[in-house]
């Protein structure tokens, strides 16, 4: 096998996956990750089609089932918590022969990140700030001010992918902002106390909580800016400013949701974006995961899709035996044009994701009932199904 060491940037759900399979495959991975350990937190992630396939053949299935949040039903309320309509999860489960499951984001990256057993080399707390490659290696200089050479770097660090910016250039070059800000975090010792999402919208935004067994509260915050706006990245004290500002007078629990801002320790804060590039790859560096090419939570994919990209990207290298050039082109040419339907479908979807009246709400409300009707949930459940994309066997 040739080109063996490989450098990772982020420990998120692409990166460690990635890093599974090449270690199976008898490559050498080392992840860098700028966090000082492995990243909790975010949102509910539907875990169907293709995803679910990768866990399956990662031998990861049953443990995911075991952090399945499998809650009862999804449910639409009003400003005084009453229910005003729902849609069965469970249909939807069956729908998809039960091959589905509804995971907390930071559920599936411990699993992935358990699954390498402390077999592969981690540095937490620090990043890459440079990378100079010729035609036998990638020299990296870190943050921590230490240099070292591999035979191919990956970035898997996510929307703002450092990788990318020094590979490729700016972010704003690729970013493609469909006008929402999201956050989303854990409150402690506070629970709604049953087996439902819980969404509330009003125009312009939207509030979904689910509370597990633990007595702990997961939020998921939306609201429309058509502006994007302007903050430090790092700044986390900003965007619990923002995000006070956009929902202190919505009602509904609002009020008490964002008291316990100061004590989470899992805050996420972020636009609402996609990636699109011509290319994923520059000479022996290439992105996975949203670095590349990602698709928004109005995908309802970005997880499964950043696990489905680690799996071909991993499993080319394997049969082109490290030759990158031949695996990078040969990813590419596989799974970019199915990403770019998943992101054309999340970009109409964007249009409605959050409705902007209380007609709209209406509306959409009218749609969630719909659902029950068996034909149009076969309807919806169809865009999961990944049809269109067949995995290899490597
Ligand atoms: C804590 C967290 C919470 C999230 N919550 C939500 C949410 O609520 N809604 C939503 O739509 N999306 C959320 N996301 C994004 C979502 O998880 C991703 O869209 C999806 O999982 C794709 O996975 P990924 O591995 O490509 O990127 P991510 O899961 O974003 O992983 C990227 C990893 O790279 C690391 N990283 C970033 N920059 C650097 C750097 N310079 N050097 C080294 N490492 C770096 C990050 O810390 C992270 O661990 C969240 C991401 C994180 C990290």
């Amino acid at each position: 096998m040739n080109n063996k060491n490989i450098l990772i940037s982020g420990a998120g759900i692409a990166g460690t996956a990635l890093a599974f399979w090449l270690k199976k495959y008898g490559f050498n991975p080392t992840i860098i990750e700028i966090a000082p350990k492995l990243r909790e937190g975010g949102y509910a992630i539907d875990f169907m089609g293709a995803g679910y396939d990768v866990a399956l053949k990662m031998g990861i299935a049953d443990e995911l089932k075991k952090v399945d949040i499998d809650f009862s039903k999804l449910k639409l309320v009003d400003k005084d918590d009453r229910e005003i309509g729902s849609m069965n999860y469970q249909k939807v489960k069956n729908l998809m022969d039960g091959r589905a499951m509804t995971l907390l984001r930071s559920g599936l990256a411990k699993t992935i990140y358990h699954s390498l057993n402390n077999e592969i080399e981690i540095i937490f707390d620090n990043t890459i700030e440079q990378i100079e490659q010729d035609e036998n290696k990638v020299i990296v200089n870190f943050k921590n001010g230490n240099s070292r050479n591999f035979d191919l770097v990956i970035g898997a660090d996510g929307l703002h992918s450092i990788v990318r910016k020094l590979i490729f250039g700016e972010e704003n070059k690729f970013e493609k902002y469909l006008g929402y800000f999201t956050s989303s975090y854990t409150i402690n010792n506070y629970s709604i106390g049953n087996n439902a999402f819980s969404m509330y919208n009003y125009p312009y935004k939207q509030v979904a909580i689910y509370s597990n067994n633990k007595n702990q509260t997961t939020t998921f915050f939306i609201f429309n800016s058509s502006e994007k706006l302007k903050y430090n990245h790092h700044d986390t004290e900003k965007q619990k400013q923002i995000l006070r500002q956009e929902f202190e007078n919505g009602g509904w629990k609002c009020p008490e949701l964002l008291s316990a801002l100061d004590k989470t320790n899992d805050f996420y804060f972020d636009s609402v974006s996609q990636i699109k590039m011509d290319k994923w790859s520059k000479g022996r560096v290439t992105l996975v995961g949203d670095a590349g090419y990602c698709p928004s939570l109005l995908s309802g994919k970005g997880s499964t899709l950043a696990m489905v990209g680690a799996y071909i990207l991993a499993g080319e290298l394997k049969e082109a035996n490290g030759n990158y050039q031949q695996a990078f082109e040969e990813y590419e040419k596989q799974f970019k044009p199915f990403m770019e339907k998943k992101q054309k479908s999340a970009q109409s979807f964007a249009k409605s994701f959050v409705p902007k009246s209380y007609f709209g709400i209406r509306l959409r409300n009218l749609a969630f009932k719909l659902m029950s009707i068996s034909i149009f949930s076969k309807l919806f459940i169809n865009q999961f199904k990944d049809n269109g994309l067949k995995l290899k066997n490597y």
